[in-house]
């Protein structure tokens, strides 16, 4: 039994240096409130055998299916390999209360993501594949990324949703 929240996190919001250039994107604020939580890193592409440094990866749409491939080689195709992916991540998603993830990335990025579409233009509609994944897979359970949870209001809402989501938890694990 947890004795408190469990949260995943991007693992470069967490300070691992993982991006593809191999930076990190460490967010201490966010980090600090996030404290009330155990929280556990992942990175989609480091998982999938990518590598870091790797040549970065980005959302291209065709014809209304959303695949995952290589900004330079677009032969590059991960898009299956990141679903198989996450598909090994679904026990630990079901017993985390909440996830927070790198905005406008093409694998963690919430809402907003960048993607080129069919006739070289680009627009800002995407998700990314593993946080669609995540809200497709478990759709109550609470979903936000680093740019939305500078608004102290998301924040707030966000905390509150993961600790409601605990103690419901704990409540069936009584049962
Ligand atoms: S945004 Fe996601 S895939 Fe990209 S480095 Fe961070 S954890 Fe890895």
């Amino acid at each position: 039994m947890k004795n408190r929240p469990l949260i995943v996190i991007s693992a470069c919001l967490a300070g691992e240096p993982v991006r593809y250039d191999g930076t990190d994107r460490c967010d201490k604020g966010l980090l600090q409130a996030l404290r009330f939580a155990e929280v556990h890193p992942l990175c989609p592409e480091v998982g999938i055998g990518l590598g870091v440094p790797r040549p970065p990866i980005r959302l291209m749409a065709e014809g209304g299916v959303v695949r995952v491939r290589g900004v330079e080689d677009p032969a590059l195709d991960v898009t299956d390999r990141l679903t198989g992916w996450g598909e090994a991540q679904l026990p630990l998603l079901a017993s985390c209360d909440g996830v927070v993830l790198k905005s406008r990335s093409p694998s963690c990025g919430v809402a907003g993501v960048p993607r080129l579409l069919d006739d070289g233009s680009e627009d800002e509609l995407g998700m990314g594949h593993f946080a669609s994944f995540v809200q497709a897979q478990f759709p109550q359970l609470p979903l936000a990324d680093d740019r939305q949870l500078q608004d102290p209001r998301l924040l707030a809402a966000f905390t509150t949703a993961v600790k409601v989501h605990f103690s419901r938890s704990e409540r069936q694990g009584d049962e």
